[in-house]
């Protein structure tokens, strides 16, 4: 098939690219660089630079390219800034969603997957959360999120436009050539690395006293392979009819138990001080991911935290300024 990615210069659309292009995919990049990588997007894929805020240039894009499928990656995504900068999510993140699915219904498109997030399910108290879990957006990321996922399911009502919606935890590792860089870094376990790579000094966690085992954060950290893996096998079924799942490893590993397995990947101690709990961030997030794994037969290769971190750090060594664009 021929698949539209967008965000495909960021950290999981590039890979996901990647893999669909050792698929057999022919795979149109459109991205405006605001947040990814010119030099994250594969030789192979045809590159459009454009913002999906410019709706010429997302119309142009889908008009001259007819592709198959869409997948949507681009996006902000980070709790803590939807929190301090709602607009940026509850306008920018839907706007331009819904630019690119207009296009996609103009221009005939007939399907859609759309990168969605654990944080439509707030401050769950499963141990595990399924499909079935009540959504309630924990901030308005996982709000923007869900409004797209709604949209989706009119636009699939009203113009029969098939959708897959896939709901990450929390992405992680790398492949061979590719890996994550986002300036500024927030996220766990690029942060870890670079504290052991004396980039910087050390590790603050967000917070001690949330009701876990050790009082750090628990998530499920899923392998960005089998996340990109997900969305092939989801393309492939949805002919049939939509669908929604939620993608992680089923384990929870503390914000203690990640930094501790960074110490035994990289053989360097990590300093750590404890700071303020950030804002939205739930005590737990662990999905369970059983209906993908029944319908599809989905089954995450990458299991292992340590095996999971050791892909980040083997990236990080090769690339410890990230991609130099
Ligand atoms: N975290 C932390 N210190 C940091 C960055 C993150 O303690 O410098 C915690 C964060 O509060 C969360 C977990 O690590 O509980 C994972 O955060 P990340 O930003 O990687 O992903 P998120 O869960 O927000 O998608």
């Amino acid at each position: 098939m021929k698949i539209l990615v967008t965000g495909g210069a960021g950290y999981i659309g590039s890979i996901a690219t990647e893999v669909l292009l050792g698929k057999g995919h022919e795979v149109v990049v459109f991205d405006n660089l605001s947040q990814g990588h010119r030099a994250a997007v594969p030789n192979e894929a045809h590159w459009v630079q454009g913002d999906l805020a410019a709706v010429d240039e997302i119309r142009a894009t889908v008009r001259e390219q007819r592709p198959d499928a869409v997948m949507h990656f681009a996006a902000r995504s980070l709790v803590g800034q939807s929190m301090d900068a709602p607009f940026l999510y509850l306008r920018d993140n839907v706007t331009q969603g819904l630019n690119l699915m207009e296009a996609c219904i103009e221009f005939g498109v007939p399907r859609f997957i759309l990168s969605s997030t654990a944080n439509l399910f707030g401050a769950p108290e499963a141990l595990l959360i399924d499909e079935q879990y009540p959504v309630a957006p924990g901030s308005p990321y996982g709000e923007s999120k869900w409004m797209l996922e709604r949209a989706l399911h009119w636009l699939s009502e009203t113009k029969g436009l098939r959708y897959a919606c896939l709901r990450y935890f929390n992405a992680a590792g790398a492949s061979e050539s590719r890996g994550e860089h986002h300036s500024p870094e927030t996220h766990l376990i690029p942060l870890v690395l670079q504290a052991a790579s004396g980039q910087r000094e050390g590790i603050t966690v967000f917070g001690n006293d949330y009701p876990t085992p050790d009082g750090t954060c628990v998530r499920d950290y899923v392998h960005v392979l089998d996340l990109a893996e997900a969305h092939a096998l989801a393309l492939d079924v949805l002919d049939a009819g939509n669908c929604t799942y939620n993608l992680g490893n089923g384990e929870g590993f503390s914000v203690r138990e990640v930094i501790n397995a960074a110490q035994r990947v990289t053989g360097v101690e990590i300093p750590t001080v404890l700071g303020p709990r950030r804002a939205g961030d739930p005590a737990r997030l662990v999905a369970s991911s059983q209906r993908i794994r029944d319908d599809l037969g989905w089954k995450p290769v990458y299991t292992d935290l340590d095996e999971i971190i050791s892909s980040a750090w083997r990236w990080h060594q090769q690339h410890p300024n990230g991609y130099v664009d």
